[in-house]
């Protein structure tokens, strides 16, 4: 079975265990997939019974051709002139050959009010409606073995850029210039996008867990905290790295001290079955026990694919646990307000026994000029 065959195939099971009988599916991400669309305006109906799924795909003019290119014809693919979410349903909606009104799922997560009005003007009087959102968010956790080696593609790059500006020296620059720089680079060695603007945070910005770039020139003697990731076939990666430009001050070391070993031993727990909120633990314990318990107020990591934030959460309230083949962050941080702060974070594959690093950085603490 084809990747994308068997996606629809496991999403119209996990569809039918809700009793949903219809799953109507346009968030841009989750369209791309569970069909390889990767255009804006798509909408895909899954129909979900025993049989097989059967799915309708629907565009407009603009995505014809791509469609075609892109969508296997596991998909009936249909042009529409009309809002999608809407009088497009009601022309294309498959005749419900079942018992009653057929069970139509939405996402609640991505449909807007709007578009929700104008689902249930068209085709409510023949289904009935209800939300069955995140099901393709569940998913997409668990990545695939071509997922996994995009994701590590992408965090091979955004590595090669990185070392390419830090051998241009951080030191008389800006922030700004530093992370055009870093876009520049990445796109350079053939990211297709950004998976988010650069953070470049020197000195006591770098207690700002998402600074944003300033006009302010990096001086000797602090700490530059960056996070930055690259984006290719579609999948993101996600990294961060805090350099000392010169010599670091006693409490400066002390501080990423703490967080390497926090981040080095949520590293070593992550296995399949610990749950988010344990590795969470682990990291926050040795952060908490060293005294710096509340200059951590994040949580320890996320999930990260065709989004570059998206679920497992590995944080105080992450109670799902972790399987192979999900990817995930493991980024504790410490943030002194007003002086420094100290992130690093690894991007790394669960496998059947532990976690693969996708990253090839150093993370022991490196003076650069
Ligand atoms: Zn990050
Ligand atoms: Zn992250």
């Amino acid at each position: 079975m084809s990747p994308l065959v068997e996606r629809a195939d496991r999403l119209a099971a996990l569809a039918r265990e809700r009793e949903i009988d219809l799953l109507l599916v346009s968030e841009p991400l989750n369209l791309r997939w569970l069909t390889g669309f990767t255009g804006s305006n798509g909408l895909a109906v899954l129909g979900t019974a025993h049989s097989g799924p059967q799915g309708l795909f629907i565009t407009d003019f603009r995505y014809v051709g791509q469609v075609a290119e892109q969508v296997p014809p596991l998909w009936d693919r249909r042009e529409a002139s009309l809002e999608l979410l809407g009088p497009a349903l009601s022309e294309h909606m498959p005749e419900w050959a079942g018992e009653g009104r057929p069970r139509v799922g939405f996402d609640e997560r991505h449909v807007t009010v709007a578009q929700l009005g104008r689902v249930r003007e068209a085709i409510g009087e023949r289904c009935e409606l209800a939300p069955a959102g995140g099901l393709v968010e569940e998913l997409r956790e668990v990545k695939d073995a071509g997922e996994v080696s995009r994701i590590r593609e992408a965090a091979h790059l955004a590595d090669r850029a990185l070392r390419e500006v830090l051998e241009r020296g951080l030191a008389g620059r800006t922030e700004a210039e530093v992370a055009l720089d870093l876009e520049i680079a990445m796109r350079r060695h053939g990211a297709e996008a950004l998976a988010f603007p650069p953070i470049v945070a020197s000195g006591e910005h770098g207690a700002l867990p998402h600074a944003e770039p300033r006009a302010i020139v990096i001086e000797p003697g602090v700490l530059v905290t960056i996070d930055w990731g690259a984006r290719l076939e579609g999948y993101c990666s996600d990294c961060t790295r805090t350099y000392a430009v010169g010599e670091p001050g006693d409490l400066e070391r002390e501080v990423y001290a703490v967080v390497l070993r926090a981040q080095e031993a949520a590293l070593a727990a992550i296995r399949p079955g610990l749950e988010g909120r344990e590795v969470d633990a682990v990291a926050r314990e040795v952060i908490e026990r060293a005294g710096y318990g509340e200059h951590f107020g994040h949580g320890l990591g996320h999930g990260v694919g065709l989004a570059v934030h998206e679920g497992p959460r590995l944080s105080r309230h992450g109670e799902q646990p972790l399987m192979a083949g999900m990817v995930v962050t493991d980024e504790p941080g410490i943030y002194l307000p007003g002086r420094c702060g100290v992130r690093i974070e690894d991007l790394v594959v669960v496998t059947e026994d532990g976690a693969d690093v996708l990253g090839t950085l150093p993370k022991g603490l490196q003076v650069v000029d």
